[in-house]
């Protein structure tokens, strides 16, 4: 049985990085100083001394709260906030998950329940789109449920950042699908740390942003930690153009180990610093007050198509 490189004890997982396996132990200790490289590297806890971390219950996102704890949880102030979306046979375990990894760190959770707290569902987002009632699919209405919530919680409660799980993976399969539809423009907010350009809109930062899916899945079986294991019933087909993508980068990198640190490096470096934009001029929402570039926020769109019975209209 291969041996950890560093104690001899057996072997966890195989890393490129030292040419042989780690174990369970000196895996975390590895992962968790990548994650130490990445934040000092971007500054990424630069003036912050609470933070609040959103917690879906998958995988990189228990793996964050739990790395931050570890190397940070004396310096800074930390908060787990966890969104029940009303999925059926989804929410209920996810919620069950980010309450247990509460209890093994100690660190407070706050849970927001999307039907109690706001009257709708992703489920009924989902209903919605496939009777063709709305054209913008449960996804794409889960992210601006989650962005929005997040943020407003956080500037509610005054905190100076909101860290999530976004992983190497996740950027470099958002930025293909981006330049292959030619929505660059999409990119620029694609980055390590997204400053706060508002007061009421808060700082971002992206702590596993140089992980894989691999990398955060390994790190929590290390760690024995829950994570949810159902997937979610709206979960876009592998044959769409991001999976297919995700998956070709993989095949890449199989090949060309290092293609995805310089896919993401020249990312950061090169192609997002040349994309022009124009600084959008933000209006209080009309309904809810938070910024927006339209009359009314696209949450509180959303939210009055899918709770009164107007939704016939195809605004989304
Ligand atoms: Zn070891
Ligand atoms: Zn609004």
């Amino acid at each position: 049985m291969a041996k950890c490189r560093i104690c001899g004890k057996p072997g966890f997982v195989y890393v490129s990085e030292y040419k042989g396996y780690l174990c369970k132990e000196h895996y975390s200790r590895f992962i968790e100083s990548k994650v130490d490289r990445c934040v000092k590297r971007f500054a990424l806890l630069r003036g912050i001394k609470r933070l609040l971390i959103g917690l879906s219950g998958g995988k990189d996102s228990i793996a964050l709260l739990y790395i931050m704890n570890r190397l940070y949880g004396d310096k800074i102030e930390l908060e787990g906030l966890h969104i029940n979306l009303g999925i059926p046979g989804y929410s209920g375990e996810s919620q069950q998950i980010v309450d247990k990894l509460s209890s093994i760190t100690g660190i407070k959770v706050s849970f927001i329940n999307l039907c109690a707290d706001y009257g709708f569902s992703i489920k009924k987002a989902a209903d919605y789109y496939f009777k063709k009632r709305i054209n913008r699919p449960p996804c794409s209405v889960c992210g601006t449920v989650k962005r929005y919530l997040l943020n407003k919680y956080a500037v509610e409660k005054g905190f100076d950042a909101v860290a999530t799980g976004h992983n190497l993976d996740d950027i470099l399969r958002f930025a293909s699908t981006n330049i292959v539809t030619g929505d660059v423009s999409n990119l620029v907010k694609q980055v390590p740390r997204e400053e706060s350009t508002h007061p009421k809109i808060v700082t971002k930062i992206r702590p596993l942003c140089y992980l894989s899916n691999k990398e955060t899945l390994n790190y929590v079986e290390a760690n024995n930690l829950p994570i949810v294991r159902t997937t979610c019933p709206y979960k876009p087909s592998e044959r769409k153009l991001a999976p297919m993508l995700a998956s070709k980068i993989g095949e890449i990198e199989a090949v060309i180990p290092g293609f995805k640190s310089m896919y993401i490096n020249n990312l950061w470096r090169k192609i997002i610093p040349s994309i022009k934009t124009e600084p959008v001029e933000l209006n209080e929402c009309e309904i809810c007050g938070m910024p927006t570039s339209i009359k009314v926020c696209s949450f509180c769109k959303i939210r009055h198509i899918l709770t009164s019975d107007q939704s016939e209209e195809r605004f989304l």
